[in-house]
């Protein structure tokens, strides 16, 4: 599944990896977080001290580890990478602060998904730079505090609205990600296509930036499967013909929706006539979880105007279903 963010093998990884911008220069699109952090790293900077927190949130694959290296690059200090999930007991984030330098930034993946003891943690030390742990158990325990250097959190979250409210309220600089436009990811196309040494087109670079459902990470992925496509079916290089045929292999539609975002569309139209329909049927009607529908599939098709989030539920736009060669009922939202 080409919007499965999470499961992807290492290889891709790899590639992945290399195919990532270094420096703010080189960060494409995202004009508004540039700019912001733009002036608070250099600001930062000439005062010697540690930039404040950083929240980034916005869908995946748009481009939050990235700009959390690129901060680290831009200050000149090191990266220490973790997740949510990963950071299982206060021990284990106690161990990641306390070999922190100064001015370190601590990059946290999917801080919405920390456990509440991790949080209790996380707060003191954002605040003051301070650790706050407990040592051994039952009457033997004691509570030792610990100054830390100070640091940066880099946190990054696909929804902000699931942080909880102490946790926000510690980032001094939040930053919204947004779609990127099809020039923006033609940019991306074309840098990806020369780093990888693919020939392309312009035509054929914007073909496969506007079929890449504003994402950079998904854009650079069928970028890769194109070029396959080229160096099987013809001479490699990718024209705007080799780049449209592979993607309609590859199920990517004209509009630039693959498989899962038409399944979901299309369930909301026929089991449900066009909704609206609770997150949770919906879910159990196409087999997928509430929560990849709400992080991956959603934010792009409610940006598209393909589906409405309302009060009673998701409901298909008209857009939606003239998207289908469909005529929808009189009451559906526009
Ligand atoms: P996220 O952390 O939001 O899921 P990543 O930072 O891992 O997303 O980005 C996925 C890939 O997309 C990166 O490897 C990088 O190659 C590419 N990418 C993301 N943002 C940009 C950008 N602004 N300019 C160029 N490439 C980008």
């Amino acid at each position: 599944r080409l919007v499965a963010a999470q499961t992807q093998s290492s290889q891709e990884d790899a590639l992945e990896r290399a195919l990532r911008p270094r420096q703010l220069d080189e960060y494409v699109g995202q004009h508004k977080a540039r700019g912001q952090l733009e002036i608070f790293i250099e600001a930062a900077k000439k005062r010697g001290e540690a930039l404040d927190h950083v929240l980034l949130f916005g869908p995946p694959g748009l481009g939050k580890t990235t700009l959390a290296h690129i901060i680290a690059r831009e200050l000149g200090v090191n990266l220490r990478q973790t997740s949510g999930p990963v950071l299982e007991r206060a021990g284990d984030l106690a161990a990641l602060l306390t070999n922190l330098e100064p001015h370190d930034v601590l990059f946290i993946d999917e801080i919405h998904r920390l456990s509440p003891v991790v949080e209790e943690i996380l707060y003191p030390a954002l605040e003051d730079y301070q650790l706050d742990i407990m040592i051994g158990e039952g009457p033997a325990a004691r509570s030792v505090k610990l100054d830390l250097p100070p640091f940066t959190l880099v946190g990054a979250t696909t929804r902000a609205g699931m942080l909880t409210n102490p946790l926000r309220d510690r980032f001094g600089i939040t930053a919204r990600l947004e779609f990127y436009s099809a020039e923006e990811l033609t940019r991306i196309v074309t840098r990806s296509a020369g780093l990888l040494q693919v020939q392309i087109a312009d035509d054929g670079a914007h073909e496969i930036a506007r079929r890449a459902r504003g994402t950079p990470r998904i854009a650079n992925r069928l970028l890769r499967r194109v070029r396959d496509f080229a160096e099987v079916r013809s001479d490699g290089r990718v024209s705007r013909e080799i780049a449209d045929a592979a993607l309609s292999m590859l199920d990517v539609d004209h509009a630039g929706l693959d498989v899962m975002d038409r399944k979901l569309l299309s369930a909301i139209i026929e089991k449900f006539s066009g909704g609206p329909v609770g997150l949770d049927n919906v879910a159990a009607a196409i087999g997928e979880s509430a929560d990849t529908i709400e992080d991956v599939l959603e934010p792009y098709l409610i940006q598209q105007g393909l589906l409405q989030r309302t009060p009673r539920g998701r409901m298909a736009t008209v857009l939606a279903y003239q998207h289908f060669g469909l005529s929808a009922p009189e009451r559906l939202p526009g």
